[in-house]
């Protein structure tokens, strides 16, 4: 299961203790999703890529976001599991304990002349993620050079259609039963409590530079 030049996905350490988002997501849950499934999803995407020397060169945005350039036989593999270290990585990156604060400057700029205003943009997400039929994510991206909101299945990511992620939300099951069972709708109004918008305003001003430099 190592690769012979060593390099292997790793479990990225959450940036906060596993209570700072109680009492919106439960310490239990934080525990279970990032030690057990996201560990999963790394233990069988480095299971896949084992051999794969050149694809372990790349970081795992840039594996999503070139399928194409994975072997067939191990390519559903690797979207399905390396999606899912790309979507938990960002994940726990766009989280924080609550802070009552709001999106600032450009972003809410580029917000509001999207979405018409920053709780239009939530109920647009919130719409999505519970439009989402079975498991898989909602997300704010960069399209473009434009805000739009999407949905993915499963662990699909934006990357694989060629837009940037900027903000995230897991539907999956795992992210909200031992709190709000089947409540989908509770999970997500409690969940915009523990976005970390200056985390997103920064993807957001990474996408915009990477897409100036072309
Ligand atoms: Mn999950």
């Amino acid at each position: 299961m190592i690769s012979i030049n060593g390099y292997m996905f790793t479990l990225p350490q959450l940036p906060y203790a596993f209570n700072a988002l109680e009492p919106y997501i439960d310490e239990a849950t934080m525990k279970l999703h990032h030690g057990k499934h996201h560990q999963a999803y790394i233990d069988n995407l480095n299971v896949a890529l084992n051999g794969q020397d050149k694809l372990l060169e790349l970081s795992i945005e840039e594996i999503v976001a070139n399928l194409a350039k994975v072997p067939e036989n191990i390519r559903t593999k690797v979207k399905n599991h390396g999606g899912g270290h790309a979507n938990h990585t960002l994940f726990w990156q766009i989280m924080g304990p609550p802070s009552g604060t709001e999106p600032e400057g450009a972003f809410m700029s580029a917000i509001n002349d999207t979405f018409g205003s920053f709780m239009s943009m939530q109920e647009a997400v919130t719409q999505k993620a519970m439009g989402r039929f079975g498991s898989g994510w909602a997300w704010i991206v960069v399209s473009r050079g434009k805000l739009e909101v999407m949905d993915t299945l499963n662990q699909d990511n934006p990357l694989m259609e060629h837009k940037i992620p900027l903000l995230g939300v897991d539907v999956w099951e795992h992210a909200y039963y031992l709190k709000y069972q089947n409540r989908r709708v509770e999970y997500l109004k409690a969940w915009w409590n523990v976005v970390n918008w200056s985390a997103v305003d920064l993807r957001f001003q990474e996408a915009l530079r990477s897409l100036s430099e072309g």
